[in-house]
């Protein structure tokens, strides 16, 4: 019997490593019982088929029963494994979840540290969007991919054709349409499970407080200083966390700025006497097509990271990217006491 079980776990093992599925696996497996089975069943103890296979009937039941109780507790663990997913669902003040969302979500479900939960945390909430361009682009793609409930993006441009370079979430018959509702048309087309809000209009002093009022994160992705530090400013007046990205040339950075829980506020960094970051015009410098596409993913991380309360956030820290070298670099960033901004207008 021993020869038997040890012939058929070294089969299932070189099956496994050759990459053949699991079903196939399992049907060959089931088939190969049912054989024995038969052969033991209903030959003669003296039939030489069933002498090779060496088994009598009773050892052969003994292995049925341990079979069944290894297929039980599987069974059993998959369905708790469901059960959780609707448990979490229903802690939602959303409505729950459908097959076709867990089905659309399953690799987060199934993902440490995400799961049903933290995917229901994704469902709630709302991320508003600065600027729809390079950086805009890829980081409201994923956001809408991981299942951000709400995203809402501000701009006041339009799309023109030297934008393709890099703004990958239009198409050239989008050239010359506004590029927030480019956006929410191509955006619902990849997940049309969310809402998208556009507004298409500039991000000015009059507006931006009560529109960042309505949302519990924000992410600049803008490519001028007023409107960086329009957004810090209200930001900080909201008290609401600030992923914000900036990319010129090869170069990028991106970093979360949170005063509320006593962190830098982009001032502190980057003063408003200070013109030597990287917010140089692209259409003046120049950029590489697909540095947005590395700075606005990584912003999309960080927007995750902060809503699913995962991993070490990027508070206090500004990380540098460039790609001409291919080196990243962390800093430390502490939060300037005499800043013009936060440590004057933080309510
Ligand atoms: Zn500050």
């Amino acid at each position: 019997m021993l020869v038997i079980l040890l012939i058929a776990t070294i089969f299932v093992g070189v099956l496994a490593f050759l990459g053949v599925r699991k079903k196939i696996i399992l049907k060959i497996f089931l088939t190969s019982y049912i054989f024995i089975f038969l052969t033991i069943f209903f030959l003669p103890e003296n039939n030489p088929l069933r002498l090779t296979l060496g088994v009598s009937l009773n050892e052969w039941i003994s292995i049925s029963f341990v079979f069944l109780v290894i297929l039980g507790y599987i069974v059993v663990l998959k369905k708790i494994k469901t059960s959780n997913i609707v448990k979490y669902s229903s802690n939602s003040s959303k409505k729950n979840m459908s097959d076709v969302e867990i089905e659309r979500y399953a690799r987060h479900l199934v993902l440490k540290d995400i799961g049903g939960q933290g995917q229901q945390r994704l469902r709630n909430a709302k991320v508003l969007v600065v600027g729809a361009g390079g950086l805009g682009n890829p980081v409201s793609m994923y956001l809408a991919g991981a299942g951000i409930g709400t995203i809402g993006i501000i701009d006041n441009d339009v799309v023109s054709l030297s934008n393709l370079q890099r703004q990958i979430l239009y198409r050239e018959h989008d050239v010359g349409k506004s590029k927030v509702f480019a956006t929410q048309k191509n955006i619902l087309e990849i997940n049309p499970h969310i809402e998208i809000k556009p507004y298409n209009r500039l991000l000015d002093s009059r507006n931006a407080q009560k529109l960042i009022s309505e949302y519990d994160i924000i992410i600049d992705g803008s490519d001028n200083l007023k409107t960086r530090h329009l957004v810090n400013f209200a930001c900080v007046k909201e008290k609401k966390p600030l992923i914000s990205g900036a990319i010129s040339q090869w170069e990028g950075q991106i970093s979360l700025f949170d005063p509320s829980k006593n962190y830098p506020c982009y001032s502190c960094i980057f003063p408003e006497t200070d013109k030597e970051n990287l917010t140089r015009s692209c259409a003046d410098v120049g950029v590489l097509s697909s540095l947005p596409g590395v700075i606005g993913s990584l912003m999309a991380v960080e927007a995750i990271k902060e809503i699913t309360a995962v991993g070490d956030s990027l508070r206090g820290k500004l990380f540098l990217y460039d790609a001409m070298s291919c080196k990243t670099i962390k800093i430390e960033a502490e939060r300037n006491k005499n800043c013009k901004v936060c440590s004057i207008n933080e309510k």
